[in-house]
């Protein structure tokens, strides 16, 4: 998938049926990662450095809410940002762990079942999808997925100190809303 100066023009359709006839529609990207999330049946592992976009942080929670396994590694700072889904997670019980490194957590990343790999430049935003140069690779090559089912479970055992900042993001989130804009 490739996301392309041209995807702005996109945006108008979001919500609608209609049937794109360009090429690279994001409109059509952002329902087929949708389409992968949502026929999740045991886990979704997402590691994203920013996540604010509305349609697929509720694929996340209804994957939750349905019963299947959901963690999410976002970045320390990136998550405090007001427009970031982490309060959403966060009220949802969804499980979250946060990078406390002082380097970025960059990746973009999200495997369905341990059996699928949706990675690339992407970050999830609107921004990223519908006007941004980016591009996302599919791939269910077990060659190619299980390296990023093992870099999570690392990660993930890594970010475990995280958990006091977790237990604190209802309050670092009300004091970065003040001060960060989108
Ligand atoms: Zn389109």
């Amino acid at each position: 998938m490739f996301f392309t100066k041209e995807s702005s023009l996109c945006r108008t359709h979001l919500n609608d049926e209609e049937v794109c006839s360009k090429d690279n529609c994001p409109v059509q990207y952002l329902r087929k990662i949708i389409s992968y999330m949502d026929r999740a049946t045991q886990s979704l592992d997402v590691c994203m450095y920013f996540l604010t976009c509305q349609s697929l942080s509720n694929a996340i929670v209804n994957a939750h809410k349905r019963g299947v396994l959901v963690r999410v590694i976002m970045d320390r700072r990136m998550s405090s940002n007001g427009a970031t889904q982490t309060i959403l997670f966060y009220n949802n019980g969804v499980a979250i762990r946060l990078s406390y490194e002082d380097n970025l957590m960059h990746h973009k990343f999200l495997i369905v079942d341990n059996d699928l790999v949706i990675t690339g430049s992407t970050n999830w935003t609107m921004s990223a999808f519908f006007g941004n140069f980016d591009h996302l690779v599919v791939t269910n090559q077990h060659s190619l997925v299980r390296p990023f089912v093992d870099e999570f479970d690392r990660l993930w055992k890594i970010f475990s100190k995280s958990q006091k900042d977790v237990e604190d993001l209802p309050s670092a989130f009300l004091q970065s809303s003040f001060n960060d804009t989108v």
